[in-house]
């Protein structure tokens, strides 16, 4: 691995850089495979799985398996995430309130490492709020939200820019941002070619655009956790040097375990892979001075249509959550927690959501027709009938093959995988109908293809 020769220059000044540990590091070793539980669908532990310090849910793997090839994969018992990044943990369980609810933003979410993270840990009642700018990549970032199975959250589709519509209303905003990436080359050599030091300022201008945004739609006093995986100062320390002088930003700090390797610069943190068991990766906290303006409550524009009393009878039996508001776009049924009503219609009015709650199915006159997304959930009732799939057969329904499981009733069944729910079937006398979404399965025909 031939690192550029005007990086390692660059890096000189960067905190905590010792140029020969680096140098060995990219060319010895190689990137740790890392994993996150998801705490509502926790799979079987391994003694293969090591815990990674500062995240209570996020392990480090002895190999990398096939993960395609893992049916609790796509169960969305665990997401593979970089173990670096998992630092977010500590920041938000040290800096935030545990015992209120808190409006929550991911404003460069795709495709959804740190907001699964961010969604297990959120205090009862809050609510997050997943934005990604490109289209493609929203997409993806809902698919995951819908395999972690999340209730309290929507997904918006939107330039940083129009999140100044929404002033002074979120407590936490992660801006994990676009940027040149040279934390990630073990991972991805070839992304050392589209590495330059003009890349490097480019990205920097832009990350100030984003933060700009961010930094109006943040509550005096709320936090603004800000990430890249980029070693060059540029992006980081100078980034935030910017946002504490031009926006009066304050820094926050964390107790970290010396053990962990991380080092503190001024102001943030940087993981660097010959001291952290990880990738590349910078952050920092900045606080909102508390200036006492009032939350802003965006005024409802948009009112809500709930489903009818007797569309209601169509649905209940699908659903396990009596309080639950369940709304009606376009003849689709979504759930979506009856407390968040109103920030529901706030964020309707005033941004391009794409997602939100738990899409149930669509109502036809006397039926519902259920949504993959509600097989996924909690809120599937406990009525619904299941069928158990071995390894093959799973592998068989997830990948859209023919397949016939020995006992399964008849009608709308959901797959599951040792006990945890992976998508729909519709069970006939001779064969079943496989409704896993054509755009999520496995295409790849086995492990050596
Ligand atoms: N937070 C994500 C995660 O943990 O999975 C990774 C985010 S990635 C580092 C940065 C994201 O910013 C990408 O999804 C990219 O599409 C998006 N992005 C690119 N240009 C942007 C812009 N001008 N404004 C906001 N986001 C942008």
């Amino acid at each position: 691995m031939l690192l550029p020769a005007s990086l390692l220059d660059q890096l000189c000044s960067a905190p905590g850089f010792d140029r020969a540990g680096f140098l060995q590091a990219h060319q010895e070793a190689q990137a740790p495979t890392s994993i996150r539980l998801n705490p509502s669908k926790l799979p079987p532990l391994n003694d293969a799985m090591q815990p990674i310090g500062w995240s209570r849910q996020g392990y480090y793997l002895q190999q990398r398996p096939s993960f395609t090839f893992d049916p609790l994969f796509h169960a969305g018992c665990y997401y593979v995430q970089e173990a670096s990044s998992m630092l977010l943990e500590q920041a938000f369980v040290q800096l935030m309130p545990q015992d209120q609810p808190l409006r929550v933003l991911d404003l460069c979410a795709a495709p959804g490492g740190k907001s699964t993270h961010l969604y297990s840990l959120l205090p009862a009642g809050s609510f997050l709020m997943a934005n990604e700018v490109i289209r493609s990549r929203a997409l993806v970032l809902r698919d995951n939200l819908i395999r972690w199975g999340t209730q309290n959250a929507m997904v918006t589709n939107n330039d940083p820019e129009q999140f100044r519509a929404l002033k002074n209303y979120f407590d936490w905003i992660t801006v994990d941002a676009p940027c040149s990436g040279s934390g990630l080359f073990r991972k991805d050599p070839d992304a050392i070619e589209h590495w330059s030091p003009a890349a490097v300022q480019h990205c920097a201008a832009r990350q100030q655009r984003i933060l700009s945004a961010a930094w109006e739609a943040l509550r005096p006093g709320g936090i603004l956790f800000y990430s890249t995986c980029s070693y060059s100062v540029e992006e980081n320390e100078a980034v935030a040097a910017w946002m504490i002088r031009e926006l009066k930003a304050k820094p926050r700090s964390l107790v970290l375990q010396s053990e962990w390797g991380i080092t503190s610069t001024d102001p943030g943190y940087r993981c660097w892979p010959d001291k952290t068991r990880g990738e590349g990766f910078y952050c920092c906290c900045l606080q909102k001075p508390d200036d006492r303006v009032p939350t802003f409550l965006p005024r409802v524009q948009k009112a809500l249509r709930s489903v009818s009393k007797n569309e209601m009878s169509i649905v209940r039996p699908w659903v396990s959550s009596e309080d639950a508001l369940y709304l009606l776009l376009h003849q689709t049924v979504y759930a979506w927690p009856s407390q968040l009503r109103s920030e529901w219609e706030a964020c309707v009015a005033l941004l391009n959501v794409i997602y939100s709650g738990v899409r149930i199915g669509e109502l036809l006159p006397d039926k519902l027709v259920p949504d993959h997304a509600l097989a996924q959930n909690s809120y599937l009732s406990n009525t619904v009938a299941l069928v158990s799939l071995s390894l093959t057969e799973a592998i068989l329904y997830l990948q859209r093959k023919p397949f016939m499981p020995s006992q399964t009733a008849k009608g709308w069944t959901v797959a599951t995988y040792q006990e945890f729910t992976l998508g729909w079937i519709n069970a006939l006398s001779t064969r079943i109908n496989n409704y896993y979404p054509k755009e999520l399965r496995i295409i790849k025909d086995s492990l050596a293809s």
